[in-house]
């Protein structure tokens, strides 16, 4: 995709703000990325369609092409689609013993997640797990998790033999109430597609232990199919939570937002090997960048953002610590602190800080206030804004009408200015160890 989306980008214009016409080239390369991802084709339009809307008419960062900027914003936008208001590596295992029932189709990694799920809870939660297999059709699938069990130092349930699953989940909560167990998980059967006695089995396993968490566990690398897995499991026996596996794998995760659209329900881990520690939380911001295959350009354009700040401070730097600061410096000022909403985030870029800060307090400035001074200092020609005190009686009446202002509102804003370009010579003198020293007060 990176590089497809490099010739569009080439042929991009660099301007003020992203056109519509920007968007719609840089969209139409990021929806056939999707749809090559496994996101499914409704999921992917309407995706475009939201950022489509977010992106028309934002500023262009003036070092990252238009086509690069709106890559950034189907980033973000993907991250916040996938990850909700939940902290996805987070279950709700409080009130012990809680259940937590697996399901999902044979093969997808339901017992050995369990397994995982299971040292997971605990290594880092230092939980008392117990895990039960319900899986009475597969033969040797009971001794598959005894032996994970015994691996990893989790206790599992007695296996006995002639048990249907809904007796087995029983005896499992019994065993997890006396033996003080904080969570007991249980690992179901399943087959090789979605099947009524399938759902009814699991159904029944879910009336009798009424599960705090239900997981689906799906193999990452079946994509569409996977999503049919989540939609129907999540009708039929209700969901809290996805794990996507085989994500070691190649699959390019279009599957976790697809799932994460159609169902609403959060993907919470993803698994990423056989071994039994290859269990991650899932982190959104990997899986956008797999998503789009361009991990690299999102993170030159966060760069690009942050360079052009620096920069920015740092001219102005420089001129302060010469003793200068005419209007200019200070419109820069006025607009810097509206664009922030408040006056912290740039100040506390520069020494001296402090100082300022009680001064514009002092004049007590607000937003309509820095919307007045700004078109104050508009109204000024370029000569004026760089010297300031050669303004005249008549120019400054004719300034403040200009800006529909008071030529006592003018004086206020020609005093801050004086006021702020003494300190910054004499803060200038001190030297740049003594500008510092000063902030820290
Ligand atoms: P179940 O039928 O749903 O219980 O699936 P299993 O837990 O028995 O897993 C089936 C196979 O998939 C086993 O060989 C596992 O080792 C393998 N497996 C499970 N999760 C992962 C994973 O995240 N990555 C890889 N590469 N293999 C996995
Ligand atoms: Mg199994």
């Amino acid at each position: 995709l990176s590089e497809r989306l490099g010739g569009v980008f080439d042929r991009l214009t660099k301007q003020g703000a992203l056109s519509e016409d920007d968007v719609k080239t840089a969209l139409r390369e990021v929806r056939v990325a999707l749809l090559e991802a496994d996101v499914s084709l409704p999921v992917a339009r309407d995706f475009v369609k939201a950022v489509q809307e977010k992106a028309t008419g934002q500023a262009v960062t003036k070092s990252v092409t238009p086509g690069q900027q709106v890559v950034k914003i189907v980033h973000d936008e993907l991250k916040h689609v996938l990850t909700g208001d939940e902290d996805p590596g987070k279950l709700k295992i409080d009130n012990p013993p809680a259940p937590i029932l697996m399901v999902g189709l044979q093969g997808g990694g339901k017992t050995t997640t369990t397994a995982k799920i299971a040292k997971r809870l605990k290594e880092r939660d230092g939980k008392k797990v117990l895990m039960a297999s319900l899986d009475v059709n597969r033969p040797a699938a009971m001794e598959q998790l005894q032996i994970l069990g015994v691996q990893i130092g989790v206790d599992t349930l007695p296996i006995v033999k002639g048990e249907d699953p809904v007796a087995i989940a029983k005896r499992a909560k019994t065993q997890a109430s006396l033996g003080g167990y904080d969570v007991y998980m249980l690992d179901t059967a399943g087959r090789l597609s979605i099947d009524e006695e399938l759902m009814a089995q699991v159904e029944a396993v879910r009336d009798v232990s009424n599960p705090r968490e239900t997981l689906l566990v799906v193999d990452g690398l079946t994509g569409q199919d996977a999503v049919h897995t989540a939609e129907n499991f999540d009708e039929r026996i209700g969901i809290s939570g996805v794990v996507l596996t085989r994500m070691d794998g190649d699959g390019r995760g279009g599957a976790a937002l697809s799932m994460r659209a159609v169902t609403g329900k959060p993907i919470r881990f993803v698994g990423l090997g056989e071994k039994m520690d290859a269990l991650e939380t899932f982190e959104p911001d990997r899986i956008a960048g797999r998503i789009l295959g361009m991990g690299d350009i999102v993170s030159l354009v966060e760069k690009a953002q942050q360079t052009l700040e620096v920069e920015q401070a740092e001219r102005m730097m420089k001129r302060f610590q010469k003793g200068q600061f005419n209007m200019n410096d200070l419109k820069m000022q006025l607009e810097q602190m509206m664009k922030m909403g408040g006056m912290e985030g740039m100040l506390a870029m520069m020494p001296g800080a402090a100082k300022m800060q009680k001064q514009m307090d002092g004049a007590g400035i607000d937003d309509k206030m820095l919307r007045q001074q700004i078109a104050l200092i508009q109204s000024m020609t370029k000569r004026e804004r760089a010297n300031p005190q050669i303004l005249q009686a008549s120019r400054k009446k004719r300034i403040a009408a200009g800006a529909g202002m008071e030529v006592s509102e003018l004086n206020k804003l020609l005093k801050m200015q004086r006021q702020m370009s003494d300190m910054m010579k004499k803060m200038g003198k001190m030297g740049k160890g003594g500008m510092l020293k000063q902030a820290m007060k």
